[in-house]
């Protein structure tokens, strides 16, 4: 009896063996797909296509196995493709997802205890949700702090284990001494800095980022190591002014004018001089239109060195912005102790508005910005969720849209700047950053017109990456009060 019973066993396990194989697996990715037929028509749409030129009304996308295979006026009644599903979306618009060019996978962790050490913990699962739910299909990242743990979930989401972004991945931070957090190595010289760019290239990073206080000598050595490669390199410089760095041959500078420490009276040649020195006097009397700002946006653009906007990351800083209400759509994606950190943050900031110099220098940001395109340079986008924990992954990049557009950007020159934009830094647009026939179908759906509206870009209704067609509910509610923990 007792034999017959574990022989039924075995062959029931055997059984449940073969039909495993038999099967295909489920896809792990079920509970958060909207939309996965294999030919899909979005139909009746007001398009913004990613180029900058102004919303078309009812226009009709076909998508066939993940590609954008045809954009024609839906006026035209053409006959749908044979097995199509058709998807009325009258009302609703589409822009091409989001290439995050200032992302991290890591977020603030919150202070605790009171005089913990200032650190970034991996967002393993809430910033490649976050991003995705937010409309980012492509992300590129601009500093890592867990070099190996970014590179295994990029691997993970490629293979359609979890939910994310394409990633972009760039290696751990090229910093100087003192690095700015414990997690960044502080580079001995030279060959120290060729040697982080040889390792992490080798591991698969696909670019750098240089930080504040490395030294001229070493950026430079990253540099060559890096276009050695074929790769590029970006920087949050402070040693170094941008004018500099892009005769050494930076590729991509982030944040814009508001790092740039050249026009510092207290300048020293390759030191990071004291942030809130530089940035004081950048607030009280540093001219946009003067002929020294003037003479280095046209030093970059000859030197075809684009720029990532970071407006939101500069916003938090400024007191009573962005409005509460803003801050809490972001609520529920956090951990409550980061949560009560920003808000004890924010106060703080309120409290103090008035002698602080971030309002006037996100102005002079946004001058800079603008006047860097109109000269010619290429500008990006991204969210950079750092500082005290005021931008989230996604949410920032949301943000970031409406801040270019207060900036004087049309909000389609705003998706623009963040879709096409980075897409061509990243060499990749001819697959990506316009919803054009050809190019995978990266496309997000807002319940809206964000060319009236730019803030309608927030009200995400599905995220389509490669074709298949996400659920930013799902996505955020799976990561609720996460960010902050992991
Ligand atoms: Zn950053």
């Amino acid at each position: 009896m007792q034999v017959t019973k574990s022989l039924f066993a075995i062959t029931f396990a055997l059984a449940g063996i073969c039909s495993a194989q038999t099967q295909p697996p489920p896809n792990p990715l079920k509970t958060y797909i909207k939309e996965d037929a294999p030919i899909i028509v979005l139909n009746n749409v007001r398009l913004i296509d990613g180029t900058g030129a102004p919303a078309r009304e009812r226009m009709r996308i076909d998508i066939d196995h993940g590609k954008i295979v045809n954009v024609q006026s839906a006026m035209l009644r053409n006959a749908f493709p044979p097995g199509a599903k058709v998807i009325d979306l009258e009302g609703k618009t589409v822009f091409p997802g989001l290439v995050g060019m200032h992302e991290h996978l890591f977020y603030v962790s919150p202070l605790e205890p009171k005089d913990g050490v200032l650190y970034g913990g991996e967002a393993i699962d809430s910033a490649p949700r976050l991003y995705l739910a937010a409309g980012v299909t492509t992300a590129r990242t601009a500093g890592s702090v867990e070099p190996y743990t970014d590179l295994e979930l990029k691997k993970m989401i490629d293979a359609g284990q979890l939910p994310g972004p394409k990633l972009r991945l760039t290696g751990p931070y090229l910093e100087g001494n003192p690095p700015l957090l414990p997690q960044m190595h502080a580079l001995k010289d030279e060959a120290d800095a060729g040697r982080l760019v040889d390792y992490w290239a080798a591991e698969g990073m696909t670019s750098f980022k240089a930080y504040m206080h490395l030294t001229p000598a070493e950026l430079k050595t990253a540099i060559d190591h890096a276009h050695e490669k074929g790769l590029k390199i970006t920087g949050h410089l402070c040693s170094v002014g941008f004018t500099e760095a892009a005769d050494m041959g930076i590729d991509n500078l982030e944040h814009g004018l508001v790092v740039d420490t050249e026009f510092y009276s207290g300048k020293k040649l390759g030191v990071c001089p004291s942030t809130r020195s530089a940035t004081a006097e950048m607030a009280k009397s540093l001219d946009i239109e003067s002929a020294p700002v003037q003479q280095m946006i046209h030093d970059l653009v000859s030197h075809h060195v684009a720029v990532t906007s970071t407006l939101a990351i500069f916003e938090s800083f400024v007191g009573g912005r962005p409005e509460l209400e803003f801050e809490t759509e972001e609520k529920p994606s956090m951990a409550p102790q980061s949560w009560a950190s920003v808000l004890e943050t924010r106060a703080g900031l309120a409290e103090h508005a008035d002698q602080s110099s971030w309002a006037a220098l996100l102005k002079k940001e946004m001058q800079f910005e603008h006047d860097f395109v109109k000269a010619g340079g290429l500008l990006m986008a991204g969210c950079d969720p750092t500082g005290f924990g005021g931008v989230l992954a996604g949410f920032g990049d949301q943000r970031g849209l409406e801040l270019l557009v207060e900036a004087g950007f049309t909000p389609e020159e705003a998706i623009h700047i963040a879709t096409e934009n980075g897409a061509k830094w990243l060499g990749e647009d001819d697959s990506i950053g316009t919803i054009t026939a050809g190019k995978a179908a990266d496309i997000v759906v807002v319940n809206g017109n964000p060319a009236n509206k730019i803030g309608d870009v927030k009200k995400v209704e599905m995220v389509f990456k490669d074709g298949v067609g996400y659920d930013p509910a799902q996505l955020l509610q799976s990561v609720q009060g996460l960010a902050g923990i992991r």
